[in-house]
């Protein structure tokens, strides 16, 4: 039998890169956070609501739903005692219907099993019906400034294009890895802890996307792995008068036009799908 290939040295970060990173982001994101309405609340009822609607859809798409969804349920005890179909045509529109019937299921689990009270701890959060391991850490960050980190498509690409350009984020080991880096780059409290990762996942939306690296407009140059590989495809492009530079793995199509700020920065609601 052929001998079981060694695992991959874990990726660590330095505690000085850390930082650098976290006050980059954090100065970054106190300028050019969106006025999303789950940044103004701690319920977390309200904060499970958002991230399940936020599963695979667009933040503008969402925003209508969840105000409309919290008409209709306004907490927990609501959402519990609603017939199945009212809790469909809530959602109606919305589209994965799976989720509605989870968040469903989980309104009644924690009512009747746990006294009404959503847990705190990722652990406990997962035990819930429709939570994995980043709504868990989403919750209990948002909802509880709980020192947890969470690691979406938004986040992935982002820390594996700054620390580890040959991570593959979507391989179950490349996606393993870069938790690892998301628990290194952790401040110290719950309350730094809810502004990083909501900074993180906005830099992921709006300008590290899937689509195009915003690099000009990116805060995170400095100390970014991926951002010299594409300056230097951009600059062979340009020698090459104007060739299209073929990108590095990981970004589709490399640098945006020199000084032209993304246009999602520019909106108020502009788009990013949170996965
Ligand atoms: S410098 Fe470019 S590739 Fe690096 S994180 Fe910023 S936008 Fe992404």
């Amino acid at each position: 039998m052929a001998p079981r290939r060694p695992a991959p040295p874990a990726q660590t970060v330095a505690p000085d890169a850390a930082a650098a990173f976290r006050r980059r982001l954090h100065a970054w994101f106190r300028k050019h956070r969106r006025d999303l309405p789950w940044r103004h609340t701690r319920d977390p009822y309200r904060i499970l609501v958002s991230e399940l609607m936020l599963q695979q859809t667009q933040v503008s798409r969402v925003l209508d739903f969840y105000r409309r969804f919290l008409d209709y349920f306004p907490d927990l005890q609501a959402l519990a005692d609603a017939r199945p179909k009212k809790v469909m045509e809530a959602w109606q529109g919305l589209g994965y219907y799976a989720r509605a019937r989870n968040l469903h299921a989980l309104a009644r689990h924690v009512t009747t099993e746990q006294d009404g009270v959503i847990p705190s701890e990722p652990v406990a959060l997962r035990e819930l019906p429709g939570v994995g391991a980043y709504t868990a850490g989403a919750v209990a960050s948002f909802a509880y400034e709980k020192r947890a980190a969470l690691v979406d498509t938004n986040v992935a690409r982002v820390l594996q294009r700054v620390f580890a350009p040959h991570l593959h984020p979507k391989s179950g080991p490349g996606l393993k890895q870069l938790w690892v880096i998301a628990e290194q780059l952790l401040p110290r409290t719950g309350k730094s802890t809810w502004t990083h990762n909501q900074a993180l996942m906005e830099l992921g939306a709006l300008v590290c996307t899937a689509r195009v690296a915003h690099c000009t407009a990116c805060p995170l140059t400095a100390g970014c792995a991926t951002y010299p590989l594409l300056a230097a495809a951009a600059q062979d492009a340009d020698a090459q008068h104007g060739t299209a530079p073929r990108p590095p793995k990981g970004t589709r199509r490399g640098v945006r036009a020199k000084n032209a700020p993304p246009k999602s920065l520019t909106k108020s609601t502009a788009s990013g799908s949170r996965g």
